[in-house]
């Protein structure tokens, strides 16, 4: 009897912890994701002529970032 007590405090104890990890890796989720669409908001620095551009728009090459195809070319 005293087992069956002991699991029927301890499973809600569970339960309300799983539940509170579960929550806290979705914040974490959402976070991420709040960081991912301040970066896709950026304007950046084209690194051959200066130009800024809208992230989305850039293009990437060798880890730097350029504005045109004429750009990486140069
Ligand atoms: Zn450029």
């Amino acid at each position: 009897m005293v087992i069956i007590k002991t699991i029927v405090l301890i499973v809600p104890l569970l339960i309300l912890l799983l539940s509170a990890i579960l929550l806290f890796s979705l914040r974490k989720v959402f976070l991420k994701r709040n960081v991912t669409k301040k970066v896709r908001n950026d304007i950046l620095t084209c690194s051959a002529c200066g130009v800024g551009v809208h992230e989305s728009l850039t293009r990437k090459k060798n880890s730097k970032i350029y504005c045109s195809e004429e750009c990486i070319n140069s």
